[in-house]
């Protein structure tokens, strides 16, 4: 069976002073746990860590893991961090060791989604040929497909369901992974394999689901499924359309680059906010790409680090004004390392998201 090394960094970058031990603790075992895939034992992990960084707590039970202090539920399993030729998958597991590192998060490990699910959303033989990694339709979303990827895949499409629940339970939650916006119904497009958006909508048809598509690329996919799911709604802010045309419930917004002034892009996402006011969503899917950043190989925004902060900012505020349970995932972003020059700009997300939850009375 092949390998999946868990990336683990280290910490001194992106790290507080003062991460949370029993979150950090926690997460060891989490990993631990997959004895089956080439991860650390608790004690290799905690080996990698600075002497000063925490002392070691009580070991928790692995699945749910609760942490003393205040923190962001997010979805994420060991499986999510197939190696994928972009940064896309292999980026998972270090934003989610940060987060946990942090402080910023506490981490629920996910089923994966059953495929029959899937099968109700997508063409059944697309689900299939992904499955059984038949081609020309188990590599459509753009890798060569391997069995790594297709659990990876169906893990992050389980943890948008469990995400879904904890936001609408707490208000804000995490996936530490992809919403897979260009999957359309016969296929994958985009390093995106199947519409983690889309399957919340269909999940949960009883739920109003408007996803708030702030990636540099337009959610084709998302448009698409609209037709499909009468309770899902996509606005989509980007620099570029990646074939989004637009249509009742499903907004384009094609900005140029933001660089030297960022209102056009605080004027568009009032404009999402006051869509959100008139359709009145159950729940809000944010999909915080980093790859409008102005560094990242495949952004034409033009988005300085700050700008991201304050696009993140405005969004949750956004959210809790309002009282609108937020799920919110990572999306794309490219830069390489990922260490150095990713990493920061997600877990700057997280730390908007606490900033703005957890921080405030
Ligand atoms: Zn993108």
């Amino acid at each position: 069976m092949a390998k999946i090394f868990i990336p683990l960094p280290a910490l001194s970058p992106v790290r507080k002073p003062s991460p949370s031990p029993a979150a950090v603790d926690a997460l060891c075992v989490l990993l631990s746990t997959y004895i089956d895939l080439n991860v650390p034992t608790p004690q290799e992990l905690l080996d990698l860590l600075p002497e000063d960084t925490f002392t070691a707590g009580t070991a928790q039970p692995a699945g749910k893991i609760t942490a003393p202090r205040r923190l962001i539920p997010a979805c994420f399993s060991p499986r999510y961090s197939a190696a994928t030729p972009t940064a896309s998958m292999r980026k998972l597991g270090p934003v989610a060791w940060h987060a946990v590192a942090e402080g910023l998060a506490e981490i629920h490990l996910p089923e994966p989604v059953d495929p029959i699910r899937l099968r109700w959303l997508h063409a059944p033989e697309y689900v299939d040929a992904f499955m059984a990694g038949k081609e020309p339709l188990a590599s459509s979303q753009g890798w060569s497909w391997t069995p790594q990827i297709r659990d990876g895949v169906l893990a992050i499409n389980g943890g948008q369901l469990l995400g879904a629940m904890l936001a609408l339970e707490h208000g804000i939650a995490a996936n530490i992974a992809q919403g897979f916006h260009h999957a359309r119904p016969e296929a994958g497009g985009g390093y995106c394999t199947f519409n983690g958006l889309a399957l919340v909508a269909q999940e949960f048809p009883d739920h109003k689901v408007m996803v708030l598509d702030c990636d540099e690329h337009g959610g084709n996919g998302t448009e698409e499924f609209t037709h499909r799911l009468p309770n899902l709604f996509n606005y989509s802010i980007h620099g570029t359309s990646f074939g989004m045309r637009g249509c009742k419930r499903s907004i384009r917004c094609t900005l140029p680059p933001v660089t030297g002034d960022f209102a056009p892009y605080r004027k568009a996402l009032r404009n999402a906010f006051e869509r959100a006011d008139r359709w009145k969503p159950d729940l809000l899917l944010y999909q915080a790409g980093a790859d409008p950043h102005i560094h990242d190989p495949l952004g034409t925004l033009g988005m300085t680090t700050e700008q991201m902060i304050e696009r993140d900012r405005i969004v949750f505020e956004g959210c809790r004004e309002r009282k609108l349970p937020v799920l919110f995932v990572l999306a794309g972003g490219y830069q390489e390392p990922i260490e150095t020059e990713l990493l920061p700009l997600h877990l700057n997300t997280f730390r908007a998201a606490h900033a703005v939850y957890m921080a405030r009375a």
